[in-house]
């Protein structure tokens, strides 16, 4: 089980110190890396999350290894995965990538990061938005936000904290009507060299099950893009299937479609901006990328460059332009679970040859490219391949 390091009950007493120049709402990989790109800005950066920093996983954490070095997080390393298998009822193939997967652990990955960050942390349950002040005098006006331990102030705001949007106007994200996935998995001991992922609807019908080594532990889970069929009995099913005990379960929502990455003064990050990659359901490089880019916008506020209202609209425009390879990504989620299985086994054969896979796999890490340095996003055109992906594949 896990263990509960968060302050509960009498412990939980009011904040002390309720304003900060930046509100990060949430502290896991979005909220993160937003916080580690104000480091040195010389602002008051304060964090909140409802857990302590690295408490709570809900995730398979696996993720392009250039993207983990990027971001200063080697130690959290367990495992490089070279190569992904995808199988069928039809038959498998095995795919050598132009770039590689690293599971990591999250707890080591989250400290990393915050390591890198000169940033308060509050344990803090976020409610919701306070109400706009009556009268609006400057540019920069305090938001409040309402939490479990009174409320917090501060002129510029993130929300971080996944899913369910909760700063959002109107009502929260609620599955099983919202465009969202479902996702579950059981942590075994045990091995294996390479990311499998499984395509067979007598598991789920509508979405992928996937193993994930990590060095002695094994990550076996099942997403379904159906929030309303549920993923319990397909996770003890596939952990049957590969002999491992179904122990350790840990699960989440995650979504499938963008949002507005800026509303309401409020600037969003991670899954709350649905930037979560519809069809892979991966969504931990994505909140990097677009951590570190509301990050940058956010010091150039704090370096008085932009006004508030500027910094939103840049950064709600540059998440924007990312929408054509959400649609795309969207499309292809829609249509897999639709292609007859003997034709998807031949296309996925197919597709693990060595100019096909280098195609989509360097065009995939594209949408959200690593930056070459921890200093250069300027990469940021969807669909160009970052030139750390150019190196070519061989077949497997
Ligand atoms: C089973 C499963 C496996 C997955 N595997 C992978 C994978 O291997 N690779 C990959 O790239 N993606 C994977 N994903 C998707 C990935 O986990 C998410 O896209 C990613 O976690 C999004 O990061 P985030 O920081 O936006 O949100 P989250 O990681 O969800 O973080 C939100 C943070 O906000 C905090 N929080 C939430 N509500 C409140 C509140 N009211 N008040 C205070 N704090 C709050 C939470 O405690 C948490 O720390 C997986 C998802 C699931 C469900």
């Amino acid at each position: 089980m896990t263990r509960r390091a968060t302050l509960r009950g009498e412990e939980r007493t009011p904040l002390q110190e309720a304003r900060a120049d930046v509100l990060i709402c949430g502290g896991s990989f979005a909220g993160l890396a937003v916080a580690r790109e104000l480091a040195g800005a010389g602002a008051d950066v304060l964090v909140v999350d409802r857990y302590e920093i690295g408490e709570r996983a809900t995730s398979a954490c696996a993720a392009p290894t250039d993207w983990l070095h990027a971001m200063g997080v080697r130690r959290a390393i367990r495992q490089e995965l070279p190569c992904m298998a995808f199988h069928t009822p039809h038959g498998s193939a095995r795919y050598r990538l132009p770039w590689s997967w690293s599971s990591f652990d999250y707890r080591e990955l989250c400290h990393e990061l915050w390591e890198q960050c000169d940033a308060r942390f509050e344990i803090a349950k976020v409610a919701s938005r306070g109400a706009p002040p009556e009268a609006v005098r400057t540019a920069n006006y305090d938001i409040t936000v309402l939490t479990d331990r009174g409320a917090i102030s501060a002129p510029l705001i993130v929300d971080a904290l996944g899913w369910r949007r909760v700063l959002g106007p109107g009502e929260n994200v609620q599955p099983p009507d919202a465009l969202i996935s479902r996702g579950l998995e059981v942590h075994p001991h045990g091995g294996g060299v390479d990311l499998d992922c499984w395509i067979d609807r007598s598991v789920v019908r509508y979405g992928y099950a996937w193993s994930v080594p990590a060095d002695g532990e094994q990550r076996v889970g099942v997403g379904s893009y159906e929030p309303r069929h549920h993923v319990k009995e397909p996770t003890k099913q596939m952990a049957r299937r590969l002999d491992v005990d179904a122990v350790r379960y840990q699960g989440n929502w995650f979504p499938h479609a963008l949002r507005p990455a800026a509303e309401d003064g409020v600037f969003f990050a991670g899954d709350s901006a649905g930037h979560c990659l519809p069809l892979s359901g991966e969504g931990i490089r994505t909140a990097f990328y677009f951590g570190i880019a509301c990050g940058r916008e956010l010091r150039a506020v704090l370096a008085g460059e932009r006004t508030r209202e500027q910094a939103l609209a840049a950064y709600g425009a540059f998440s924007d332009e990312h929408a054509g390879a959400y649609r795309v990504m969207g499309r292809l989620q829609d249509w897999v679970p639709r292609v007859p299985p003997r034709a998807l086994a031949s296309l996925i054969a197919l597709a693990g040859r060595r100019r096909p896979c280098s195609w989509a796999f360097t065009r995939y890490l594209g949408v959200a490219p690593p930056p070459e340095t921890t200093g250069d996003l300027e990469s940021r055109v969807p669909w160009r391949p970052s030139p750390t992906t150019s190196a070519g594949s061989s077949p497997a």
